[in-house]
């Protein structure tokens, strides 16, 4: 049975850029994939398994249903939550293996106590407030949070992470260097109250790629695990510092199938609101997919898609589970021929950025926008 709609993904390129991380970051450290956002939109599971067979070490999640579903289908690599986990879930944390995230001290009183039940340790990680202002504990309160974490039984403070508010968007990074300074301080601290601490880690992709520095023991790369840039200015860094740029390589291509081909004479108008009319006879494409599936209603009457490696414009707005598109000047287009959405069709390509452009969004919304539902095929 052909599917409507799918999402494909490359196991040899997502294997290429892990290799390339691994390498960068050299074998001492560990590497940590984000998985969160149904991996990226690449799909957990089925991302989760490729990522580990391609050598990374960790797998970061959002939320607990993440690592859920990953032990469910027997996997058994360290997971760190990224996240907050309610209180009354802490226990199912522990129970499912999983690293966790703490910043305050009510889920450390009750981790202590699920652990002693369950006969084990609790390994936390503690989030430092660096400059995000978003999850984290003030340098300020730090000595007195790791006496806290020191003292419960089954507590082990196994790691100590920040994480940057400002290093992607800009190619100035005195904003990111004043965090990786007070970062280290917060180390210095915690270390002395509490002792060493295994795993200190503070890189997303752009810090990976941009500066040795913040490797410490382990990165925790997402975006470019999945071959896309985190923006212009982490690429333009790179080659105003002569770093060695990687080669990233998208692994993700979306696609569908046309659901009728159509004439519509000059004049007459497509669509909800009547907002595109044609200006010469037009041949229609109808393609079974909407901004419910992911593709943003801002790309109404300007975006196209590709069907026989051709750009065919999106004409009036998009419908919740249906687009419109102008074939007129394609050769060989025919019923449930393949449309490519975001992805390569011989020399055209729409990439996540071009359509982030269209959406006036970032290629991180773009790819965890498509809908969960929709097939994960690896190729
Ligand atoms: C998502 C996330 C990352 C990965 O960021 P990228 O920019 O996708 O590499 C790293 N650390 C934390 C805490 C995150 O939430």
């Amino acid at each position: 049975m052909n599917k409507l709609t799918w999402v494909e993904v490359s196991k040899n390129s997502l294997a290429k850029n892990i290799d390339q991380f691994k390498r960068m970051i050299g074998p001492e450290k560990k590497l940590c994939v984000c998985v969160k956002g149904n991996a990226y939109g690449h799909g957990v599971v089925e991302a989760s398994k490729e990522l580990l067979s391609a050598g990374v070490d960790w797998l970061g999640v959002n939320a607990l249903y993440e690592a859920r579903a990953i032990r469910q289908n027997g996997i058994k690599a360290p997971i760190y939550v990224l996240g907050y986990v309610g209180l009354d879930s802490l226990a199912e944390a522990l129970k499912l293996d999983t690293r966790l995230v703490v910043y305050n001290k009510e889920a450390l009183l009750r981790l202590n106590e699920e652990a002693e039940k369950l006969n084990l340790k609790a390994r936390v990680h503690i989030k430092v407030e660096t400059g995000n202002n978003r999850q984290g504990v003030n340098i300020s309160d730090l000595e007195n949070f790791v006496n806290e974490a020191s003292s419960l039984k089954n507590i082990f403070i196994e790691g100590i992470s920040s994480h940057f508010a400002n290093i992607e968007d800009t190619t100035d990074h005195t904003y990111a260097k004043n965090q990786l300074r007070l970062f280290e301080e917060a180390i210095a601290i915690a270390e002395s109250v509490g002792g060493p601490i295994p795993y200190k880690h503070f890189a997303n992709s752009a810090a990976t790629m941009l500066f040795n520095s913040t490797h410490f023991s382990m990165v925790r790369v997402g975006i470019s695990a999945y071959g896309m840039w985190p923006s212009k200015e982490t690429y333009a860094s790179l080659l105003q510092k002569g770093i060695n740029v990687p080669k990233l390589y998208p692994v993700l291509s979306w696609k569908a199938r046309i659901a009728q081909i159509k004439k519509v004479d000059s004049g007459e108008s497509i669509g909800y609101g009547c907002t595109y009319k044609t200006g010469r006879d037009s041949m229609i494409a109808i393609v079974p997919i909407g901004y419910y599936d992911g593709y943003d209603r801002k790309l109404s009457n300007k975006a196209y898609v590709l069907i026989n490696g051709q750009r065919a414009p999106v004409r009036g707005r998009i419908c919740m589970n249906i687009i419109m598109v102008d074939v007129t000047d394609i050769g060989g287009v025919e019923l449930e021929g393949t449309v490519t959405l975001i992805g390569k069709d011989a020399e055209e390509e729409i990439s996540a950025e071009l359509f982030a452009s269209w959406a006036d969004t970032i290629n991180y919304e773009v790819t965890t926008r498509i809908n969960e539902r929709i097939p994960r095929i690896y190729i």
